[in-house]
């Protein structure tokens, strides 16, 4: 039975798409360095019934699974002392990882509503328990012998959903909520163009022309009040006579060119200690 429906689908130009959610989680999981995978090997590809990991589910839940949808993805362990690419801490473990995407199922965060159930191990990868945890529709926990990763199988009704882009049980895990990654990435991009501006770079991370006229025209909305939440920062820090000095360079940027304060902010970027000397410098210099 499930043979004939591998072989019907492979003449069929073997269709395959994951659900949106999923590939969402899978794609930000594998960013960070995991191994995700999606689609069966043969042997689930032929078991009978045929589930999550094929494109032709039987078990779909709470309606029928679409034909050439995959509904479910496993994330293997991370090797000992693996760190994530995106931020260079370490990779949590599927423990960390597993407790995560608990919580914030039965938390209701929507990113990831779209979970029917998952199976994994709270204490260690290949020993002590291994649970299911299952949404149809209520929460209910099970054992399982589904060992060795986690196995998450996606909703009905989901196929096409973006409610889990974005979603990043990591960054949760780290402690960082949307808003301080949002922040953290304007600022991220602001030093990173301001780098390869005053580098000699002719374009952004991402591609784009970097040039002083486009700083000139991004100044008029958002450039200088980064600069000045940047400065703001800096506050309290323990330089000399710092205060003086950061509020006569904040009283004087209304008419400072960005230029000037950005060169004065990467200086100081490049050599703290030297915070003081450019920013006094800057504040004499006549604009
Ligand atoms: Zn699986």
């Amino acid at each position: 039975m499930a043979r004939s429906d591998r072989l019907r689908w492979v003449a069929a130009g073997s269709p395959f798409r994951l659900m949106t959610p999923a590939r969402d989680l899978r794609d930000t999981l594998r960013r960070h360095g995991y191994t995700v995978y999606d689609i069966g090997n043969q042997s689930h590809l032929e078991h009978d019934p045929p589930e999550d990991h094929t494109p032709y589910s039987a078990t779909g839940y709470p309606g029928k699974a679409k034909y050439g949808i995959g509904y479910a993805v496993d994330v293997m362990p991370p090797p000992s002392g693996a760190r994530s690419k995106v931020d260079g801490q370490p990779l949590p473990s599927l423990q960390q990882l597993g407790a995560q995407l608990l919580a914030d199922r039965n938390g209701g965060v929507g990113g990831i509503s779209w979970l029917k159930y998952m199976n994994w191990e709270p204490q260690r990868d290949n020993g002590g328990t291994c649970y299911q945890e299952s949404w149809r529709p209520l929460y209910v926990r099970r054992t399982s012998t589904d060992r060795g990763h986690i196995h998450m199988s996606g909703l009905t009704g989901f196929e096409s959903s973006t409610t889990g882009a974005g979603y990043d049980p990591v960054s949760r895990i780290r402690g960082e909520d949307d808003m301080d990654k949002a922040e953290r990435d304007a600022l991220f991009e602001v030093r990173d163009n301001l780098r390869r501006w005053f580098g000699g770079m002719k374009d952004t991370a991402t591609g784009a022309a970097l040039s002083p006229t486009i700083w000139r025209i991004r100044d008029e909305q958002e450039f200088q009040p980064k600069v000045l939440a940047a400065l703001s920062t800096l506050t309290g820090k323990d330089f000399t006579d710092e205060d003086a000095i950061i509020k006569g360079v904040l009283g004087g940027l209304g008419t400072k060119p960005a230029a000037d304060v950005a060169q004065a902010l990467v200086a100081a970027g490049q050599n703290p200690s030297d915070l003081a000397a450019e920013l006094a410098k800057l504040a004499k210099t006549p604009s």
